[in-house]
């Protein structure tokens, strides 16, 4: 009997690992826990989107945002858009979305934003090119320095921290939700800036909740400051209201109806 007992003790021992990715997800969710960029964190379990990718934009900017890119067509094209170096941003506008110009540098919003919800829908390049940190890859910065990650993480295994919505080397996504390279994904990120006092010194940090296809992924956040690879940095005081901008990581990432609500 006791023979049996420690039998079935140790089958269930055996299976727990397994069962634990499911029943307990990713462990600790303190960034500090963990390695920047370190490939031995669980990698969030694979769930199906709640809004599924479609040939139109997924609903529309509500009558107080502030659009950044039209969800059916764009006549302004990028308008409020601009290079790093303000010249008129390059990016390829087509009917409906435009697309990343590889190697012409990412583009910013003129306008600066504090706290903000966003809305941005995005598509991988289809068919997949590369793998890795190598595939679909730009990102979202709010305040040109907090970054949502946006990779093609469809069947693509990367770093944890680095693949798509993840809040670049500090969170995973608790899920992920990707769709399939060549259709569309949904964020809708909410997001409230760092505060400082007048003599630059850190009051607070930067939350950040995002949901990918209508998936929670990050819940209220605290980011332990800006967005670095292979690194971390703290926190350096700047501007209430910075611009939001799109990374230029050599990849036609295809990006639609982009909508800005101002929260402060
Ligand atoms: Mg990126």
């Amino acid at each position: 009997m006791t023979r049996i007992m420690s039998f079935i003790a140790a089958v269930l021992f055996a299976a727990s690992p397994a069962l634990g990715q499911d029943t307990e997800g990713q462990g600790s969710r303190t960034p500090a826990d963990w390695d920047v960029h370190d490939r031995e964190r669980p990698r969030p379990m694979v769930v199906s989107p709640a809004i599924p990718s479609t040939d139109q934009a997924v609903g529309h900017a509500p009558s107080d945002a502030i659009v950044l890119f039209g969800d059916v067509s764009s006549p302004e094209g990028l308008s409020v858009w601009e290079s790093f170096n303000g010249d008129p941003a390059p990016w390829k506008v087509v009917d409906g979305y435009f697309e990343v110009q590889p190697r012409t540098g990412g583009i910013r919003t003129k306008q600066g934003f504090g706290d903000v919800q966003l809305h941005i829908e995005w598509s991988a390049p289809m068919p997949p090119d590369g793998e890795d940190q190598n595939r679909g890859n730009s990102g979202v910065f709010l305040m040109e320095t907090y970054e949502v990650q946006i990779l093609d993480s469809y069947e693509n295994d990367t770093y944890p921290d680095g693949q798509a919505a993840s809040l670049y080397g500090q969170y995973p996504p608790l899920v992920n939700a990707m769709s399939a390279p060549g259709e569309w994904n949904v964020y809708d990120i909410v997001f409230r800036r760092p505060r400082f006092d007048e003599d630059g010194a850190f009051v607070s940090p930067a939350y950040v909740t995002v949901l990918h296809n209508g998936v929670l992924v990050q819940n209220h956040e605290e980011m332990t400051g800006p967005s670095g690879h292979r690194s971390r940095p703290p926190y350096e005081a700047h501007a209430d209201r910075l611009p939001i901008s799109l990374q230029d990581h050599d990849h036609p990432v295809r990006f639609r109806n982009i909508w800005v609500r101002e929260l402060e």
